[in-house]
């Protein structure tokens, strides 16, 4: 299978390639199908059978495929947060923002970081389309609705059995989805072990998901 034959956007293409990137890894030939099957602004429930679990371990290419997901549902005529993604470290947002960014190099992202101190405390709203943080910041610029999350489309959650390792973090993700749109928003959840735990809390995440294991 050829990255053509995946059905993405020229522009995506071209920072694949520039990425130099020749064919998709076996995840993301299994996994890019199903995340992106529907097409954008469809009005999918929440329950939808567009979410997603991916059991992946990093190496895998994982990242670049939930990038190229949140990519192909963004709007880039619309100013307004549309992807959002959670991570459980800083480093690990930043990483990813750093696939955004090439990936979506051809086309016309925006993107911006929730990251703790990252952002000015009085900062009044955040336009960008991308949205990569860790999940206490999130959570704070979303009920301050310095990000409003009501053109929200896809939300990702990488690694979540660090996520879930970490006090706090799980619950402050749940809260994060719970002021998303009750609809058309496809979840993402990808985690490289899934002990029992980590398992429940997928299937109550990202509900009637399309499973992958590698
Ligand atoms: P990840 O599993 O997302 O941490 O990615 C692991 C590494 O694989 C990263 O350095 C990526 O740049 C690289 N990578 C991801 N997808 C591909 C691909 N289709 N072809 C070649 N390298 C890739």
């Amino acid at each position: 299978r050829t990255f053509e034959e995946l059905g993405l956007h020229a522009d995506l293409l071209k920072g694949i390639y520039d990425m130099k990137f020749t064919k998709p890894s076996k995840i993301q030939e299994r996994a890019l199908p199903l995340l992106l099957r529907d097409p954008h602004q469809l009005n999918l429930p929440l329950d939808s059978p567009s979410n997603f679990i991916g059991q992946s371990q990093s190496g895998t290419g994982k990242t670049a495929a939930f990038v190229l997901t949140m990519l192909s549902r963004v709007d880039f005529s619309l100013q307004k947060p549309q992807a959002l993604c959670l991570a459980p470290s800083r480093e690990l947002a930043r990483q990813i923002m750093t696939v955004v960014a090439s990936m979506g190099k051809f086309t016309e992202v925006q993107t911006e970081y929730a990251i703790k101190d990252y952002l000015p405390r009085d900062a009044k709203h955040i336009s960008a389309q991308v949205i990569v943080g860790t999940p206490g910041t999130m959570t704070d610029l979303v009920r301050r609705r310095v990000i409003d999350v009501s053109n929200v489309k896809v939300f990702v959650l990488d690694e979540a059995d660090q996520m879930l390792d970490t006090d706090g973090l799980g619950d402050q993700t749940l809260r994060v989805k719970n002021m998303l749109p009750k609809r058309g928003v496809q979840i993402v959840l990808f985690s490289a072990t899934f002990p029992e735990h980590v398992r429940t809390f997928a299937d109550k995440f990202a509900p009637n998901a399309n499973k992958i294991e590698l």
